[in-house]
């Protein structure tokens, strides 16, 4: 089922003829209205007018998370303020406040990409949207909002937190489709349990998860405890908000809005495109966006790149669902470990939860890496012995997994902090 038919099944070379004119208009207009892009391309000396396929586009400069906070708050608009009818921001958890804007155009080019998502995903105009990820200047919240409205669902506004209250409502007003984190489907599937909620007496059917990593076990278990069909989608404030990727119901990868976007896999060491399928960080260009445009921005973003048609039909190439961040791949004696493997272990351990955090040290030299995993009450009642065998178990499946070995440490259930969003699991103790 699709949003937009032509447009999301329209034939390779045509689609890409169309991102290169669409491309090539984008670089010409930010070269001449942002004063940032406009110096850059002089520095790198890029000529707009002289680009003639795609993969010319790698000749110019990258932008930045950094770039966006030095020209806070609207240094990078490509239009004027007056053009302007939305503004969001992300937070400044780590340094200064992200801003992007939006004029008229851009937010029916994104409610138009958040229906293409939802209806991949099964939802349609007679579902009963519940979103769960926070209205105000975080993306998330008002991007499925006007996507939902504008595929004609009945939209809940709930917004996040307060998980009591959540459930209460979803009983109430029969919520068909459920949106918000992943990690915060797994804190209501626990809060229903404890509230004696049976999910399976909701009218839920449909789960649309994304703001953070997550795994195939993840999914499993969502769709096992809420009764539900989760699928997974993928988007940042930079560069858009929700709408940039989405599953379709083959659950294989999220299709990439390329007619909209166009994404390249680079080495986040080299910056070289790395071979097709393997991964690397995700880079994007927006082709379409009007008040904010963004040249080859580097999401941090660990993905792979699947080049192979869907069986839906869709012609857009799909990314693999997220594998974390560049910033959160850790290397581990010469091993890259990342974080979404470990939760995905955890997942299938019996009596663990999958909630860890992970540390790393070195030694003299030899790199250390402890990971902290929650671990169901019972266990800790049992004998020392028990414990040891247990926490054995694990240590060997992590170290057959992930090709290095690891100090298991457990702690009781519901110690660790809980993440609503992109949250960091990680205390790197290294000094490099
Ligand atoms: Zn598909």
């Amino acid at each position: 089922m699709y949003w937009q038919e032509e447009q999301e099944c329209r034939p390779r070379k045509e689609l890409e003829q169309l991102q290169l004119e669409r491309l090539r208009a984008t670089l010409r207009r930010v070269g001449k209205t942002v004063p940032f892009y406009k110096s850059k391309f002089a520095e790198k000396h890029c000529d707009p007018e002289q680009l003639n396929t795609l993969e010319q586009l790698r000749s110019y400069p990258f932008t930045l998370k950094q770039d966006l906070r030095d020209n806070y708050p609207y240094g990078l608009f490509a239009v004027p303020l007056r053009d302007i009818v939305r503004v969001h921001s992300s937070s400044g958890t780590t340094g200064m406040a992200t801003v992007v804007g939006y004029n008229k155009n851009d937010i029916v080019t994104w409610s138009n990409l958040v229906a293409r998502i939802l209806c991949g995903a099964g939802v349609t105009a007679n579902d009963v949207i519940q979103i769960a990820f926070g209205y105000g200047l975080f993306t998330g919240g008002f991007g499925l909002h006007y996507g939902a409205e504008c595929l004609g669902a009945s939209v809940i506004p709930i917004s996040a937190g307060n998980t009591k209250r959540q459930i209460q409502i979803m009983q109430d007003f029969k919520s068909t489709a459920l949106v918000c984190t992943p990690s915060y489907a797994l804190k209501m599937a626990d809060v229903m349990m404890d509230m004696g909620v049976n999910p399976n007496g909701l009218s839920l059917r449909y789960g649309l998860f994304g703001g953070e990593p997550w795994s195939e076990a993840m999914r499993r278990e969502i769709n096992e405890r809420l009764g539900i069909h989760a699928t997974d989608n993928y988007g940042l404030s930079e560069v858009l908000g929700p709408g940039i990727a989405g599953e379709c119901s083959e659950c294989d990868g999220l299709h990439v809005n390329e007619d909209h976007f166009y994404v390249e896999i680079l080495d986040p060491d080299t910056l070289e495109p790395v071979a097709p399928g393997e991964v690397g960080e995700l880079v994007i260009t927006t082709l379409t966006k009007e008040a904010f445009p963004v040249i080859r921005y580097r999401t941090r973003d660990l993905t792979r790149l699947l080049t192979e048609p869907c069986p839906c039909g869709r012609s857009f190439h799909r990314i693999s669902r997220l594998m974390g961040r560049s910033d959160d791949m850790l290397i581990i004696k010469g091993v890259n470990v990342f974080p979404t493997q470990i939760e995905s272990i955890l997942f299938d351990i019996e009596g663990t939860e999958p909630h860890y955090r992970l540390i790393v040290e070195r030694e003299n030299n030899v790199d250390k890496l402890t990971i902290q995993v929650e671990v169901v009450e019972s266990i800790f009642f049992d004998a020392m012995k028990q414990q040891r065998i247990f926490v054995d178990a694990i240590r060997k499946r992590m170290a057959s997994e992930l090709g290095v070995g690891v100090n298991i440490q457990l702690v009781e259930e519901r110690t660790l902090e809980r993440f609503n969003g992109k949250g960091a699991r990680i205390l790197d103790k290294r000094e490099l």
